[in-house]
């Protein structure tokens, strides 16, 4: 599996919006913010981008933001596009209740490379049964926990500190602050998921 070990600043830049890779620094020290130029490219490009171009920046985007490589990325769009509801929506839905990118919703970790290390390591939760698999799909009724030994972790509590600073914590999530627990109270609606992309360019771009 291809790893990227460039600055992933660089991505919101390639971008041209935040991407939040880098958690708690991306409120605090934005590169993007300081320095929004494409990499590369000292002037910008002349005339319209084509249609491929547009799309395929789509892709990219999302593909940027949930950190997939693109056999897997290609694996569920196909998989999206099976299935009988809106392609695009189905394809956002299941990236948004993915466990890791739950446990970033939740505030307990504020990026979603945090979250997957906290999934990795057993620390997670659902109702009850440790669940070590970044990729799984959350359901509404579950329940996300963290391993007790991690209420007094430093990352933790920051990131719970940033949560409630920024109070973005969406309504599909019931977060029981003592416990740190949240329970998924139904599926999430469009207007409430995390990704700002325009979903049928996506599907667009691999039906071509
Ligand atoms: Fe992107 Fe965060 Fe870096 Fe800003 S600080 S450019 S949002 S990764």
């Amino acid at each position: 599996m291809s790893r990227y070990t460039e600055s992933v600043c660089k991505l919101c830049r390639r971008e041209q919006m935040k991407l939040f890779l880098k958690g708690d620094k991306c409120y605090a020290k934005c590169v993007f913010e300081k320095r929004p130029t494409t990499p590369g490219m000292a002037k910008p490009q002349r005339g319209k981008p084509s249609a491929y171009a547009i799309r395929l920046r789509e892709k990219q985007k999302l593909r940027r933001f949930v950190s997939l490589n693109e056999r897997p990325f290609e694996r569920l769009v196909a998989s999206a596009s099976k299935r009988p509801e809106a392609s695009g929506e189905f394809l956002l839905r299941s990236l948004e209740m993915r466990l890791d990118n739950v446990v970033r919703r939740t505030g307990l970790a504020t990026s979603l490379k945090t979250a997957r290390q906290l999934v990795l390591h057993n620390h997670v939760k659902i109702s009850g049964q440790t669940v070590n698999i970044p990729s799984y799909g959350v359901k509404a009724g579950d329940v996300i926990s963290l391993a007790p030994k991690l209420k007094e972790n430093v990352g933790v509590k920051l990131s719970l500190d940033t949560a409630k600073r920024l109070n973005n914590r969406p309504s599909f999530l019931e977060f029981d602050e003592v416990e740190l627990k949240a329970k998924v109270t139904r599926m999430p609606e469009r207007a409430e998921m995390s990704f700002p992309v325009t979903e049928q360019l996506i599907i667009e771009y691999y039906s071509k």
